[in-house]
């Protein structure tokens, strides 16, 4: 059975250029709560750590001081079929790809700065909203 919980940063392009709250606004009114959210910065080795299964690829580099270069919101999110659902909310990682209505096809500019993060799978989802949040800063 899908689980009902996944995970989501605003990444830093789309904080820069103030659309957190049209980003929330599309989450909410597909039917994802917010469990936990807060606003942060990562350094680069967070950053690092956080993308660690992406070290073998050429733009790994580039992906860590990007994900460093400015703040984020991240929140964990819950729904039936989460993370499936967030996914199709949020479009392919590349903008060009991304379906009419899609977060990435109204927010993102590139491949790289694509407006927001989406877990790939429960384990993940799991894993990456334990990074960000401890148990007393979520909601349920
Ligand atoms: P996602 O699951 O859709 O976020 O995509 P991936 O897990 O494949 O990649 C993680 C993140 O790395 C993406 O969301 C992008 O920010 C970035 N990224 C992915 N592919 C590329 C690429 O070809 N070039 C660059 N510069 N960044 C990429």
């Amino acid at each position: 059975m899908a689980g009902n919980r996944t995970f989501t940063m605003i990444k830093p392009d789309a904080f820069e250029a103030g659309n957190s709250g049209a980003i929330l606004k599309m989450i909410e009114e597909a039917g994802f709560k917010i469990v936990a959210m807060k606003a942060t910065r990562l350094t680069p080795e967070l950053a690092g750590k956080f993308y660690e299964v992406h070290k073998e690829r050429p733009f790994y580099a580039d992906l860590c001081k990007y994900m460093s270069s400015g703040p984020i919101i991240a929140a964990i999110l819950e729904k039936n079929n989460a993370v499936e659902d967030f996914r199709t909310l949020i479009g392919a990682t590349n903008p060009a790809n991304a379906a009419e209505g899609t977060i990435r096809k109204i927010f993102a500019k590139s491949i790289e700065a694509n407006a927001v993060h989406g877990s790939d799978s429960d384990e993940n989802a799991a894993i990456e909203g334990n990074f960000y949040f401890s148990q007393l800063e979520r909601v349920i």
